[in-house]
């Protein structure tokens, strides 16, 4: 089935700075019809109508937290019944946490391992059985330079981990579904220009973060979209079970 017929579903893509909105845009523009989910419902109808109209897609955007089993499964619900089926996840919704670990209390691990980890388990459990039983789909997770480097600026030992966390959860479910045709891979930014980061990327702070990326620049989102647009397509088929970085080359400092 040629991408035009399938949505790409895109958590957290309402943020109008963020990786998952330019995420969404890229895709439509390679041809998939988009689901945004974002925890506000007007925000992600936004997002989808602008994507709709630049890109000539069906667009639709669904309020979802992905912490809330039943808003989950109300989304997935609400997929299920398009006759565009679903075909791509991209686990972004993601939420940071700089505290340090002697600072960091128990429920901020908790909230963070939530969103970023059980969150992206929750919506994959309910919609990567359709792309099995299709035999076809490509999910995406966004991970970070945090978890291979231990932390750094915006990432602490929450953030970190739960990224990690993420890279397993990935790897072991590209060897489960890799049969069904479901590939699954990780993207592991490093510095990107949005919401997250954006404070960081003013005044004294900015040029030693940058003294660290050997490109001698933040990542643009459209660095990351471009990447995971990679990864979605029927093409892309042999890329299972990997991570990417995307960091102007700060892992190798
Ligand atoms: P952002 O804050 O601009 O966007 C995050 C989006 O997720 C927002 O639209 C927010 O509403 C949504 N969201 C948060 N909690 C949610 C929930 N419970 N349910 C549904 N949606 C929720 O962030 P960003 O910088 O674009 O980051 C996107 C992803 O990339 C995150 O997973 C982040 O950890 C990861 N990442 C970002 C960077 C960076 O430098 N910006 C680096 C590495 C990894």
């Amino acid at each position: 089935m040629p991408v035009t017929d399938l949505t790409a579903v895109v958590t957290g893509a309402a943020s109008r700075r963020g990786i998952g909105r330019a995420t969404a845009h890229a895709l439509a523009a390679a041809g998939w019809n988009i689901a945004v989910l974002d925890l506000d419902e007007a925000a992600a109808k936004e997002s989808a109508d602008e994507i709709a109209a630049r890109h000539g897609v069906h667009a639709v955007g669904l309020a979802c937290d992905v912490t809330d089993e039943s808003a989950v499964a109300a989304a997935a619900d609400a997929l299920a019944a398009d006759p565009r089926p679903v075909g791509a996840l991209v686990n972004n919704a993601g939420i940071t946490s700089p505290t340090r670990f002697l600072d960091v209390e128990a429920a901020e691990w908790d909230r963070v391992f939530a969103v970023n980890v059980r969150g992206a388990f929750s919506i994959t459990r309910a919609l990567a059985p359709g792309m099995v039983e299709r035999g076809f789909g490509r999910i995406v997770f966004l991970s970070s330079v945090s978890a291979e480097r231990g932390g750094g600026v915006f990432g602490g030992v929450a953030y970190s981990a739960a990224k990690a966390a993420q890279l397993g959860f990935a790897r072991a479910l590209a060897r489960e579904i890799g049969p069904n045709g479901v590939t699954v891979n990780s993207v592991a930014p490093g510095l990107i220009d949005t919401d997250i980061t954006g404070g960081a990327l003013e005044g004294e702070r900015k040029a030693a973060l940058l003294a660290g990326i050997p490109v001698g620049r933040s990542g643009r989102v459209s660095d990351v979209a471009d990447l995971i647009t990679y990864l979605c397509r029927a093409e892309s088929g042999y890329i299972t079970g990997a991570t990417y970085d995307v960091n102007g080359g700060s892992h190798i400092h």
